[in-house]
């Protein structure tokens, strides 16, 4: 079945990034991207791009040397529109 609704999302400590670009590369679906703002170190901190394909795979926070991002699992309802 499709499903766009983000299985997962990605936390960014801009502050600590230094814009290596691993986690953009690494990411499978391709969530992420440098974005054009600054840190106040003068790095462009990743963003994201793609919230839905996010699966929560953490393989971004796995491969920042900086403990600048993380990726963890969403719990959700089992069924779409069954909203109390
Ligand atoms: S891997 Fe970490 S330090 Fe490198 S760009 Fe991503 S968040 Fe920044
Ligand atoms: S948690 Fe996984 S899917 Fe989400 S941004 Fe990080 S690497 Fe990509």
């Amino acid at each position: 079945m499709g499903d766009c609704v983000a299985k997962g999302a990605v936390k960014i400590i801009v502050e600590r990034c230094k814009a290596c670009g691993f986690c953009v590369e690494f990411c499978p679906t391709k969530v992420l991207a440098l974005s054009s703002a600054f840190n106040s170190r003068g790095y462009h901190p990743p963003h994201v791009i793609a919230a839905e394909k996010c699966s929560g795979c953490d393989l971004c926070g796995m491969y920042c040397p900086d403990f600048a991002i993380f990726g963890f699992r969403l719990s959700r309802p089992k069924e779409p529109g069954n909203a109390s």
